[in-house]
């Protein structure tokens, strides 16, 4: 009845919708959390819409470190029910929701100490796989000793480490995962438009009844009618709440985080590694043929859409890193950079209208709004449900309970059986069998529509980059299916290109805006803007790079 597909068609029908029909809940912010509150409140049967202002997780949630986990750091804070939660959530992507998109991962836990360390950490792995409950998809944790460490991880420096302890969580694409619950939203009725920008709220006496927003494509002003509103729009929040003359219950901090990007190279290593730093923990995860290392965390105060690093920021991660890698990792060999911020939420006290849990918050200040902040990425499913079932207390009518716990996510549906035909399917379009892999990966059963476009164009089966595994049929597919309007949505979010091609994608852009800009109607101005666009946008990411290595 409806359809996953979101492109520049679809996108005029939204918009017309959205200035023509009345919703039952309206969600500002296309982050995992939005994307995560329109499918909760679709599959309940509530007629839904939802607007970004650039594109789907275009903040937080296409800069994360994309690990899908209990988070080990909060079990030494004994808070054991976040944890369980969170490890359920990983527990529900990785064998049903998402399968697709969330992969196992492993990580060594190095020690440096004979005993103490040893049976502390061990008991704290325990802990996390006994968290687990009785769904276990990935094996539990293991002690290993020196020859074994040595096989798997040839760079962690032998002289320094005692031991070492391999446990695993899982991780995924968050940009493409994001997107993909939005589809999934469309899929089952939302409607959806990026590029929508909104300004201030609809108000009948003190209840909200809609917003008022701005298309930044036709340039025009739309009046939006809801029911009810759910803001999610991470660190944007305080800002919005003041422009809107609103209360909150709580404030929202911000955090920055950043992380580089090596090439497989610098590290020797089966598994990823993780780290105790002095202030958290530092991650080195494999991604694909490259490694993400990081993060940081540093209180921010400047431009939420542009958070940028600095080369003290790199510094740090090189430096933590290089305490246990032997050959060290070298600045010259970064490959990319990227910054994000963390909405840290604070509650205010006394306050009446908010529901705050160690990491997220939804709040309820006038009737018709509810806003959510704060929590990590792995659990959004859960705080979206929260935030829908406090949302329809507004409509003042029964309505259905949240299914998404048993909603599988575009995609999902017969990837367990394409994994055993991949040899025939390869024979089948006469592609490698890793392409097959690599699409598999990326889109589930939804491959068919990329290969459905290399049958009426065998050029597009090409890589775009010889070093990447990107076909071109990709890039086409993500304004065709996926709602990318620029040559940044392709370069920086629905493929990751901007982070992992050495030169950041820079010398494949014209060729990007070549293919999608008929499908986008574009003029050759059209084509040259987005394309500058693009190369402003990884010239501000490289400056951290550019600096440490001319200092
Ligand atoms: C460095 C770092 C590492 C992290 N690592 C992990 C991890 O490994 N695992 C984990 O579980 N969590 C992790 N997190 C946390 C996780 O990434 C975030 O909790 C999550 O992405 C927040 O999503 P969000 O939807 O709330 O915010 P966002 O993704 O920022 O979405 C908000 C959206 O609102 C839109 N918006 C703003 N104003 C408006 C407006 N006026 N109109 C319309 N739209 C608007 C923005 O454009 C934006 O797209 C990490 C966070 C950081 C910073």
């Amino acid at each position: 009845m409806f359809t996953s597909k979101l492109n520049t068609e679809q996108r005029e029908r939204a918009v017309n919708s959205l200035a023509t029909e009345e919703f039952d809940v309206l969600v500002i912010g296309g982050g995992v959390n939005g994307v995560g509150v329109a499918l909760d409140a679709v599959s309940r049967g509530l007629k839904v819409a939802l607007v970004e202002a650039h594109d789907f997780a275009s903040g937080t949630s296409s800069r994360s470190s994309k690990l899908i986990h209990g988070g080990l750091r909060y079990l030494e804070q004994y808070d054991f029910k976040l944890v369980r939660e969170a490890l359920h959530e990983r527990e529900l992507m990785v064998s049903t929701q998402c399968p697709h998109l969330v992969k196992p991962v492993s990580f060594l836990y190095p020690l440096t100490e004979k005993v103490k360390e040893r049976t502390y950490v061990g008991a704290g792995l325990a802990l996390y796989d006994a968290l687990r409950g009785f769904n276990r998809s990935l094996p539990s944790h293991k002690h290993l000793t020196g020859k074994t460490i040595a096989q798997i991880s040839p760079s962690l420096r032998q002289d320094i480490i005692t031991g070492a302890i391999r446990y695993f969580d899982a991780q995924v694409d968050d940009a493409r995962h994001t997107m993909m619950i939005a589809r999934t939203a469309a899929r089952h009725g939302a409607v959806i438009a990026t590029g929508i920008h909104v300004d201030g709220l609809r108000r009948n006496g003190k209840k909200v009844i809609g917003a008022v927003a701005f298309d930044r494509i036709t340039q025009k002003k739309i009046e939006i009618s809801a029911k009810v509103t759910i803001m999610c729009t991470g660190v944007w929040s305080d800002k919005l709440h003041e422009k809107f003359g609103l209360t909150p219950g709580y404030s929202v901090a911000m955090s920055k985080g950043v992380h580089i990007v090596m090439p497989g190279s610098a590290i020797e290593s089966k598994d990823g590694i993780i780290l105790k730093t002095p202030v958290s923990v530092l991650f080195l995860i494999p991604w694909g043929g490259q490694w993400i290392v990081g993060t940081t965390d540093t209180p921010y105060e400047g431009d939420r859409s542009n958070p940028i690093a600095t080369h003290e920021d790199v510094q740090y991660i090189l430096d933590q890193a290089n305490r246990v890698l032997e050959p060290k990792l070298k600045a010259e060999d970064i490959i990319g950079v990227f910054a994000g911020l963390r909405p840290l939420v604070a509650n205010k006290t006394g306050s009446a209208t908010t529901k705050l849990s160690r990491e997220h918050t939804v709040d309820h200040p006038v009737p018709g709004f509810v806003s959510l902040a704060g929590g990590k990425y792995t659990t959004y499913r859960v705080m979206a449900k929260d935030a829908v079932d406090l949302a329809v207390l507004d409509l003042r009518r029964l309505v259905n309970e949240s299914v998404t716990e048993k909603l599988p996510l575009i995609g999902a549906d017969g990837y367990y059986a394409l994994q055993q035909q991949t040899t025939e399917i390869a024979e089948q379009y006469d592609l490698p069998d890793a392409t097959i892999t690599h699409l598999l990966n990326r889109y589930g059963s939804l491959m068919e529509e990329v290969l459905e476009l290399i049958s009426s164009d065998s050029a597009l089966a090409q890589r775009l980059i010889p070093d990447l595994p990107y076909i071109k049929a990709e890039i086409l597919h993500a304004v065709t299916h996926e709602g990318a309007v620029s040559v940044e949505d392709v370069l920086l979010r629905r493929t990751r290109i901007s982070f992992e091609a050495s030169d950041s994608g820079a010398s494949v852009a014209e060729e990007v805006a070549a293919i999608i800009g008929p499908e986008l109607g574009w003029s050759g101005r059209d084509r040259r803007v987005s394309v500058e666009a693009f190369l402003e946008v990884i010239a501000d990411e490289e400056k951290a790079l550019v600096e440490l290595l001319n200092s």
